[in-house]
């Protein structure tokens, strides 16, 4: 008997809704890799449930991707968006509604996987209640992050202890980079068991389609010299720090230089005070006739942006993966980035691209003109940057390794009362409970 195809598994991403349009307000990298990761492992033979928040009437309750992949939304609060710093308060609902999900279907699952500091205390829950094993991936540190912003949110306190309990008491945690398991270490605690599995990304997808190929479907001069941004319009990204390396490029006036923004939603939505502000510091440095902000990419013609830019910029401030860096690297296109988080992982400088100090205009400047005078070098960097995807990086590989950790975890024999196998505990006692 293959027991691969007895395994059930939920990813549990309550604010990062895996079956969305990835690139506006909240949806960024996390929905695309509890998609991606729930995708690959049911190819693999896994059944794979998918839960998250329901935020709008219109949408369907539960979505299938595959047959053995499927979307559930839950409710918790309102059916309505609601920021993910206001959404702790709804988590109690959620793990109700989870655990009726499960009652009305009949089975419990033996572990979950949960993605984001919300979800793993919605995971904490079900390992109390139920004896779930939890895997746990934090997608982005409260530690690190809170020292990237100004103002601290109210939340702050509440996510630096729920991450910390995790980190503690989760059977294990997934680490996407060795930088991010240090950050966990350094900052959050010694103790707990990490694995490092990297993020991935769709090796045939991105790079399937050459530079001029791809300037000619988009109808960008194939003379150009395009600097391409993609990713949500949040103030941690730092286009800002973009547009103004941009802005003093030795190539500004050449007539040749291109900015394309990519992402972001239309007017009126909660990421637009971003938008507008990058806009007006567009407009300020004189910069409109040679920039777009086509908004929303759809990952059907982003390969395409990918292919066609000479250089793609991650300048966040703060990156615990980074998925735009390897789906341009997929691409053949050198990124340059910060020198934090996950990009000092994916980005191998003067190798795949270049690394520059976050916030540093001048030398995000530098990095994107070394580049962009250098056509032959721009092509070994991408060529580089391809094979370092393939190797390292591809959605099939990462979810092979996260396959081999949960059965590993699920082989294991329960050490404590907390780790019993749950198919042992009667479901009129979990109900009760
Ligand atoms: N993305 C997209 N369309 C857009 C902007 C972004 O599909 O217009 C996708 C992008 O391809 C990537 C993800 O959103 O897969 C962003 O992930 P990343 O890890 O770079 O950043 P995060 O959003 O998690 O901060």
């Amino acid at each position: 008997m293959n027991s691969r195809t007895e395994q059930r598994i939920a990813l549990i991403s309550v604010h990062g809704d895996p079956a969305v349009e990835i690139g506006k307000e909240e949806a960024g990298g996390q929905n695309v890799y509890v998609r991606q990761v729930g995708e690959a492992l049911a190819k693999l033979g896994w059944q794979v449930e998918m839960f998250t928040r329901k935020v709008s009437v219109e949408q369907q309750t539960i979505v299938q991707h595959s047959p053995n992949c499927r979307t559930i939304r839950l409710e918790a609060g309102a059916v309505e968006f609601v920021p993910r710093d206001n959404l702790f308060g709804y988590l109690p609902e959620f793990v109700d509604n989870f655990l009726k999900f499960q009652q009305e279907n009949g089975f419990v699952y033996p572990l979950v996987h949960t993605n984001y500091w919300l979800s793993s205390w919605v995971g904490m829950q079900l390992k109390e209640i139920q004896g779930s094993q939890q895997v746990h991936t934090y997608h982005s540190l409260g530690a690190v992050k809170y020292n990237t912003i100004d103002t601290i949110p109210l939340i702050a306190s509440t996510r630096l202890a729920v991450e910390k309990q995790v980190l503690e008491t989760a059977k294990r945690i997934v680490a996407t980079s060795p930088q991010e398991k240090e950050h966990m270490r350094s900052l959050v605690s010694t103790k707990g068991s990490i694995d490092i599995i990297p993020c991935g990304t769709d090796i045939t997808q991105f790079g399937c389609i050459d530079r001029q190929a791809a300037r000619a479907l988009l109808g960008i001069d194939p003379e150009a010299k395009l600097v391409l941004y993609v990713g949500r319009f949040d103030p941690r990204k730092g286009i800002e720090t973009l547009v103004r390396a941009v802005g003093e490029s030795q190539f500004r006036g050449s007539e040749k230089l291109q900015l394309i923004i990519g992402g972001g939603s239309r007017p009126g939505h909660s990421d637009g005070m971003e938008r507008d502000r990058i806009e007006n510091i567009v407009a300020e440095l004189g910069m409109n006739d040679f920039t777009t902000l086509p908004g929303r990419l759809s990952q059907e013609i982003l390969p395409y942006y990918y292919a066609a830019a000479d250089v793609c910029v991650v300048p966040s401030h703060y990156e615990p993966f980074g998925l735009v860096a390897i789906e341009a690297m997929a691409s053949k296109t050198p990124v340059v980035a910060s020198d934090v988080g996950g990009l000092q992982f994916t980005v191998v400088p003067e190798k795949t691209g270049l690394l520059a100090a976050p916030q540093d205009v001048a030398a995000f400047s530098c990095a994107i003109d070394r580049i962009l005078a250098n056509p032959q070098w721009r092509d070994e960097l991408g060529q580089a940057a391809r094979k370092r995807v393939e190797t390292k990086f591809s959605w099939e590989g990462v979810a092979s390794q996260l396959a081999q950790l949960y059965t590993k975890l699920l082989q294991e024999k329960p050490k404590d009362k907390n780790q019993e196998s749950p198919e042992g505990i009667p479901r009129e006692a979990i109900l009760a409970s």
